[in-house]
């Protein structure tokens, strides 16, 4: 039995015997779970495109199912697909060194990637392969309804702001996407292949902290609507 169904069957066995104060609190908890198992059934059983057939471990979307703050990252990398994670090896550490630093938890953004399967040896994903594999992103967006998303590398910005978008110009730039605000940042993997403690890497590190100190700064003011 799916888990899924597992959850369905509990609910209708435990929900009515409860007292009518604790009814809504229990509706509301398991529609959060039920989602988040949704998101991630979905992924596990895809055969949309052919890179089911040759990706060792899916990765799924992970966090809570109603996120303020959602993260986009590229194609899974070989440390994901071997977890079945996201944002995990040396970029995942990255990140959760920016995370720390910016005062946010991992487990309260949703985090997730363009792609669910990686491709062979890493290549860059076929059109097709992405198209197929947006209904699962939108299908994210829908459920988590992140009053920000923030796009890691070009992948994602193409696919989410627009085809043309250039990240060296337009890190850390305001777009908006159905009335929510989207952002984008370089993958931690570019930062990680700079030379270690380099002019460079480091001028890449502070435009990087300036953009998700802005989405911070928006957070922080209670996520107005009007974009400036
Ligand atoms: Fe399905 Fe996406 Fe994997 Fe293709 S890449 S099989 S669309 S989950």
């Amino acid at each position: 039995m799916e888990m899924l169904d597992v959850l369905r069957k509990l609910y209708a066995n435990v929900t009515p015997r409860l007292p009518s104060k604790y009814k809504d609190m229990v509706d509301v908890e398991f529609i959060k779970m039920a989602d988040e198992v949704k998101l991630k059934e979905e992924v596990l059983s895809c055969g949309a495109c052919a890179l089911h057939e040759t990706c060792a471990n899916k990765v799924p979307g992970e966090g809570p199912s109603r996120a303020d703050i959602m993260f986009v990252s590229e194609s899974p990398g070989e440390n994901e697909e071997r977890e079945g994670r996201p944002f995990v090896g040396p970029s995942g550490q990255v990140m959760d060194t920016i995370l720390d630093a910016i005062g946010w938890k991992r487990e309260d953004i949703y985090i997730t990637n363009i792609l669910k399967c990686r491709t062979p040896d890493g290549r860059k994903p076929e059109a097709s392969e992405l198209a197929a594999c947006r209904r699962h992103l939108l299908n994210e967006i829908e459920i988590v309804q992140p009053k920000v998303i923030v796009c890691w590398g070009s992948l994602p910005s193409n696919v989410l702001i627009h085809p043309d978008f250039r990240i060296t110009q337009e890190i850390g730039h305001w777009f908006e996407q159905d009335s929510r605000r989207v952002m984008a940042v370089y993958h931690p993997s570019y930062l990680t292949h700079q030379k270690e403690g380099s002019p460079k890497q480091n001028e890449l590190k502070w435009q990087v902290w300036d953009a998700l100190q802005k989405v911070k700064d928006y957070q922080d003011s209670g996520f107005p609507t009007n974009l400036t």
